[in-house]
């Protein structure tokens, strides 16, 4: 219980300068889940969790900006802290790219999930949805008790935040683009993000992987005007309680 999500990343496609690629903490009273692994958030992760307190690693999909952190994970998991077998769950795509740094078996104990599958770590319980995207992208459903969030990943709006399910006590929803800027359809608009989580009747919104240099307060207001309600954009060291 007492679930909430820690940013450690948020920049889409490449980090701001400060930032990090995505990367989300969820933690519990007893569970500690890293969902996403991108370029720079080991070092923000430490800000927060040992690499000894990590129960699992979710990767979401296997575009650099969410995984490539993954091989330094793991030479710090073998040379730092000596540790085996941590689980990771991602998808196919995404453990054949690692494979030459021999993530697993050795640091990492690694599954494939896929659209449909749920896996449970500690009391937290994680479904994977998958979106619309260019290469097999996970959405994920994490539950905690009668607690819940719901992270997009990366999608097109071709697939909808709708499908994690109601009861939503926090969206974490990507909201690449803005509206009529014309970027095509592999990522969310901020407007879209908005529409997304006001259908699913999410109780709180907060936007991620904003291009770097963005105008981030006005990707803000334009979910906000579409979800009917305050919308918030992730900001990296920011923890967010359920
Ligand atoms: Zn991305
Ligand atoms: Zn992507």
């Amino acid at each position: 219980m007492a679930l909430s999500l820690t940013v450690l990343g948020c920049s889409g496609t490449y980090a701001a300068p400060g930032g990090a690629c995505s990367g989300y903490l969820l933690r519990s009273t007893t569970t500690t889940v890293l969902v996403d692994c991108g370029p720079g958030t080991l070092a923000n992760l430490q800000e927060h969790v040992s690499l000894l307190d990590l129960d699992a690693v979710v990767v979401t999909h296997e575009h650099p900006d969410h995984w490539l952190e993954l091989p330094v994970m793991r030479n710090a998991l073998k040379y730092g802290v000596r540790r085996t077998g941590v689980p990771l769950f991602t998808t196919a795509g995404t453990l054949e790219l690692g494979r030459p740094f021999g993530l697993a078996p050795g640091a990492f104990t690694a599954a494939t999930v896929a659209d449909g599958d749920s896996v449970q770590v500690g009391d937290l319980v994680f479904r994977f949805f998958r979106t619309d995207h260019p290469v097999e992208t996970l959405a994920v459903r994490v539950d905690c008790g009668d607690e819940s969030v719901g992270y997009s990943s990366d999608t097109g709006p071709g697939w909808s935040c709708e499908a994690l399910g109601e009861g939503l006590d926090l969206l974490v929803a990507e909201a690449t683009f803005r509206d009529g800027d014309g970027n095509g359809p592999v990522h969310l608009t901020a407007r879209q993000a908005g529409e997304q989580a006001r259908a699913v009747g999410a109780r709180r919104l907060v936007i991620t992987h904003l291009a770097p240099g963005s105008d981030e307060a006005g990707a803000v207001a334009e979910a906000a005007d579409a979800y009917g309600a305050p919308v918030e954009a992730a900001q990296v060291n920011t923890t967010y309680a359920v």
